[in-house]
């Protein structure tokens, strides 16, 4: 994997090689941290992060499921993202800033809390021939956490294991990646993705009820479906929904927007990247490089 020169760690920029944390801290042993992830891209008006506002105020709402104090306010956590771009000299990159609980007393209210962004090169996170092919997907035999269990209305390190299993499960398969259902067997989401289906030109996804992160490529997928004058609905769905689907996507800032092409070894409508989803991708592609004047507010220049 590509690295960066500089991670931003508590309010200092520290060289890649040196940003580490007490092995002891209880964000490694106990899961207990939130994170996000954004990305940067090449606009008119320079580098510019997409939805910066956005994936700050889920930091803060994850920071407040979990208890965790932000240790910095949201303002200088969002001018951490732009510095951390700017000191890597990198036009587009991911960035993923963290707030974890370190090594302390073992009452979590009294163990130091840290924060930290990096950020590096990362194109394409689930394989280079994704975006022209889809993806193939497998039905988890791990079920999503539920909203008792472990809150996925958040994004907490700890439950990404939850995530993990469903992955390797997937991979071990021969398949690119999972989907899991909740405890009622509606389906969720992927292991780090929102999932749609397309029937009769209507969008279909999950709501958070079912266990879906409420994602900011999601929500931003959902406004041009509606500028692209398709119909989009918020409801549960099970998988035979995914088999029987015209199309299926993914959603995520990593992945960007992804054809799910199989599922379970059916193929999805024609088992290939279907109209729906070439439409949304162009104008996702249009979006976040500043080419669409009324959702410029989005894209935050990093030297603003
Ligand atoms: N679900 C999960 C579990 C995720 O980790 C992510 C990635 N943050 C998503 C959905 C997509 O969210 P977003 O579009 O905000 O990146």
């Amino acid at each position: 994997m590509e690295t960066a020169k500089f991670v931003w760690m508590d309010a200092h920029l520290v060289p890649w090689d040196d940003a580490n944390i007490h092995v002891m801290s209880h964000g490694l042993h106990y899961g207990a941290g939130v994170f996000e992830g954004l990305r940067c891209y090449e606009t008119a008006r320079g580098p510019a992060i997409f939805r910066l506002g956005d994936h700050i105020r889920r930091l803060e709402r994850s920071a407040k499921v979990y208890t965790v104090g932000l240790p910095f306010p949201v303002e200088q956590l969002a001018e951490a993202c732009r510095e951390v771009v700017r000191a890597n000299g990198l036009n587009e990159c991911y960035i993923r800033p963290i707030v974890y609980v370190g090594f302390g007393d073992p009452n979590p209210f009294l163990a130091p809390i840290h924060a930290a962004v990096g950020c590096w090169p990362w194109d394409d996170y689930l394989g280079p021939e994704a975006y022209e092919n889809g993806v193939t997907v497998k039905i988890s035999s791990f079920r999503k956490v539920g909203p008792n269990v472990i809150p996925p209305a958040a994004k907490a390190t700890g439950q990404y294991l939850n995530s993990i299993l469903a992955k390797v499960e997937a991979l071990t398969c021969g398949y690119d990646e999972c989907i899991l259902l909740d405890d009622a067997g509606y389906v969720a989401e992927g292991s780090s993705e929102n999932v749609f289906i397309v029937r009769d030109r209507i969008l279909v996804t999950p709501p958070a009820s079912a266990g879906a992160l409420p994602g900011v490529t999601r929500d931003t997928v959902m406004a041009l479906a509606a500028r692209l004058g398709y119909e989009v609905r918020e409801e549960v769905f099970v998988r035979s929904d995914l088999y029987l689907a015209d199309e299926a996507f993914f959603t995520g800032t990593a992945s960007e927007i992804v054809s799910i092409c199989g599922v379970d070894g059916r193929p999805v409508g024609a088992g290939e990247p279907g109209p729906v989803v070439g439409a949304l991708r162009s104008a996702y592609c249009d979006l976040v490089h500043g080419r669409i004047d009324e959702l410029a507010h989005w894209l935050d220049p990093i030297d603003a």
